[in-house]
């Protein structure tokens, strides 16, 4: 049985463009910030600080059980990596993951950097493992623009990757719905399901999340009871935007061109609520 859930109206979408504009303020800040030698708790601190200077809430921050602003995974941790005074080491493959709550309403947003410092054939494996992810992303974005059913982002996520290598999709964790909470229906799949799922139409705000290994899709819960490390070993990384569907197109609300460089290619023009 589906869970029903809410469609947004265009006042409420414009509210949630403050929320996802001030979550790319954050993350913009963090990666700025990402060097060799600086933790990830000093990442995290950056973030914090913008979102509340910005006049937001770190939203990760009422998860229940969570109390910082990111999460930052490093190599083999894919997701939920919990910030710790680990530093930054030339090469290592980053995940950041953040969101900002203003005025009650969410927005969800990741990337995946190489720390600089070293160029060697892994760093190179693990820029094209996040430009996959990255690409990946844009190719659901864009399916979500033109497609009529929600499952339908998956399908193009998954070929975009595997088109590209024999990389891991997980399957244990997936995009979701957004808006007044961070975590709402529907589930957004980041590969084919049987069923066709909701329909998309104006009002459907979306967090879509592609989360990639360089391996296995299989993944374990480290000790700390967060952190989603690769079963293998393998990299991971994990790219994120949250999306409004409306009654003129679609809008990117986590990034402040609404979207427009990365749909470029596929011929959309995101069509902004201003
Ligand atoms: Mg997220
Ligand atoms: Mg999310």
């Amino acid at each position: 049985m589906r869970k029903a859930y809410e469609l947004k109206t265009e006042d409420q979408i414009r509210k949630m463009r403050v929320a996802g504009l001030l979550t790319a303020k954050a993350l913009t800040a963090v990666r700025e910030a990402v060097k060799p030698g600086v933790t990830t708790l000093e990442l995290d601190r950056i973030a914090e600080k913008t979102i509340r200077d910005g006049g937001g809430i770190p939203n990760f921050q009422l998860v229940p059980g969570y109390h910082h602003t990111i999460c930052a995974s490093i190599n083999s941790a894919v997701v939920h990596g919990i910030p710790s005074n680990r530093t930054l080491q030339p090469g290592d493959l980053l995940s950041v993951d953040c969101g900002a709550e203003v005025d009650g309403w969410n927005g969800d947003s990741a990337f995946s950097i190489v720390v600089p410092g070293l160029d060697n054939e892994l760093t190179r494996q693990r820029q094209t493992q996040s430009d996959v992810c990255e690409g990946s992303l844009w190719a659901g974005i864009a399916a979500l623009a033109s497609a009529k059913r929600l499952n339908e982002v998956g399908v193009y996520i998954e070929k975009y990757i595997l088109d590209r290598g024999p990389y891991g999709i997980l399957e244990q964790y997936v995009g979701h719905g957004i808006g007044r909470s961070m975590h709402e229906d529907p589930a957004v799949f980041n590969y084919a399901v049987r069923d066709a799922g909701p329909k998309i139409q104006a009002g459907l705000c979306v967090a879509i999340e592609p989360m990639i290994t360089a391996g296995d899709q299989k993944t374990f819960v480290q000790d700390d009871d967060w952190t989603v490390e690769t079963s293998d070993g393998s990299d991971g990384a994990h790219w994120e935007h949250s999306v409004a569907v409306h009654s003129r197109g679609i809008w990117v609300l986590t990034a402040p061109d609404g979207g427009a460089a990365g749909l470029e290619p596929y011929g959309i023009t995101p069509v902004s609520l201003d």
